[in-house]
């Protein structure tokens, strides 16, 4: 869909914007008329990419005022088979450091004029990121390095984007895995970054060491058995100087986690979430060359983890109940909530908000969030519609 953007150039200093990010004047007025670059109304107003246009990652965002820009975060891209894939990306590093890959959401916490700001990976300003980014991150960080923006992810149960937690966390944690400049999006030197982060009080991710490039496979392959059994991610492998980018590695139990949350909601997801996932699991369990007991184990917690689900959420809408995700969200300001419904509204996301619960100086919120494409692909199926 095209839009006039004569309105839009207006408030935009496209020229500035053209500069700033090395993007040609046509392209920036063309991702306009096309929404790639998409007008954002709210407090504060801004424009954002919501695909990657030149050079420039999707979710970076351009503040109109003040005027700013905090580029996106970037796609890291995922090794299915350790050693080629370490060894062969890593080729101009001798050491690699490696990092947990924690399972939240992303966060981009900047300065924008005076106020402290969260983003979300799309480039949007979260209103209940932004409450917890103020309390859980000294200003001090920002009063002294305003060019700055801290990427993290946010994790623990009172999370509005993800359902479930494994973690020892009570509510909710910002862990830092990159800072980088705000305008370029020039990330700093791992061992620089988390000393930095260190002398602020700001929480970094877990490090497990730097590791030579070439026997980095072995220490990573018993890392991610380890942090498999604890049920948490995986890791994500980077240049210690940050030149070569990141890549990331998972384990076989937090992607059969995934399946499992995602088969509930089958028809919501896009089928590349599912064959994907698939895919992990056989380049897994031929790098690392399992007998036939183990695979036969991989198997079946694959498959459990694909027809399970899914046959709970058919039977579910079978007694007549509603698909829906669950997830909460902890407050000290009921602003934040009707700020935060008003975001998930203009997102076009359907969501139910229960009565806030007072706890202590803080609100409980929880919010159902309904699924309606596998609402009405189940129930449609149950009475005898055809599949195709
Ligand atoms: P992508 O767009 O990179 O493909 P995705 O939305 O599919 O990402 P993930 O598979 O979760 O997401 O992987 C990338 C994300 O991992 C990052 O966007 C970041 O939020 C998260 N992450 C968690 N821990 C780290 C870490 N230590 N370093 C970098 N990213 C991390
Ligand atoms: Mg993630």
């Amino acid at each position: 869909m095209r839009q006039d953007v004569s309105g839009l150039v207006k408030k935009l200093d496209v020229e500035k914007v053209s500069r700033l990010l090395d993007i040609p004047l046509h392209r920036i007025t063309g991702a306009l008329k096309r929404k790639t670059l998409q007008y954002v109304r709210g407090k504060p107003e801004l424009f954002r990419f919501d695909k990657p246009v030149s050079h420039v990652d999707g979710g970076t965002a351009v503040f109109i005022e003040p005027f700013d820009v905090v580029r996106g975060f970037p796609k890291i891209s995922r090794t299915l088979m350790l050693y080629p894939a370490v060894s062969r990306h890593f080729s101009s590093c001798r050491k690699v450091a490696v990092e947990e890959k924690m399972n939240g959401y992303n966060a981009r916490v900047a300065l924008i004029g005076d106020e402290i700001l969260g983003l979300t990976r799309g480039g949007f300003v979260c209103p209940y990121t932004t409450e917890k980014a103020r309390d859980l991150i000294a200003k001090d960080f920002f009063l002294d390095h305003p060019d700055l923006v801290l990427c993290g992810e946010m994790v623990g149960p009172d999370s509005p984007y993800v359902p479930k937690s494994f973690y020892d966390i009570e509510s909710l944690e910002f862990f830092a895995f990159d800072v980088r400049e705000k305008i370029t999006g020039k990330p700093m030197p791992v061992m620089e970054r988390r000393a930095l982060m260190g002398e602020y009080g700001i929480k970094s991710v877990r490090l497990f060491g730097e590791f030579d490039v070439i026997e980095a496979h072995i220490e990573i392959t018993r890392i991610i058995k380890e942090l498999g059994s604890a049920m948490h991610e995986g890791v994500v492998i980077k240049d210690p100087e940050m030149s070569v980018p990141p890549v990331k590695y998972t384990s076989s139990q937090s992607n059969c986690a995934d399946l499992r949350y995602a088969f509930e909601l089958y028809n919501d997801f896009g089928r590349d979430f599912f064959f994907g996932r698939v895919c992990r699991e056989a380049f897994q369990s031929v790098e690392w060359g399992e007998d036939e007991e183990t695979l036969g184990e991989r198997c079946l917690q694959l498959g459990e983890s694909i027809l399970l689900p899914m046959i709970k959420t058919i039977k579910k809408k079978k007694a007549g109940e509603r698909i829906a995700e669950n997830v909460q969200i902890r407050v000290k300001s009921l602003d934040t909530v009707t700020e935060f419904q008003e975001y998930l509204r203009l997102l076009g996301v359907d969501a139910v908000f229960e009565e806030p619960q007072k706890m202590g100086i803080e609100y409980l919120v929880r919010i159902k969030r309904i699924n309606h494409s596998t609402n009405d692909k189940t129930e449609a199926i149950l009475g005898g519609q055809m599949w195709s």
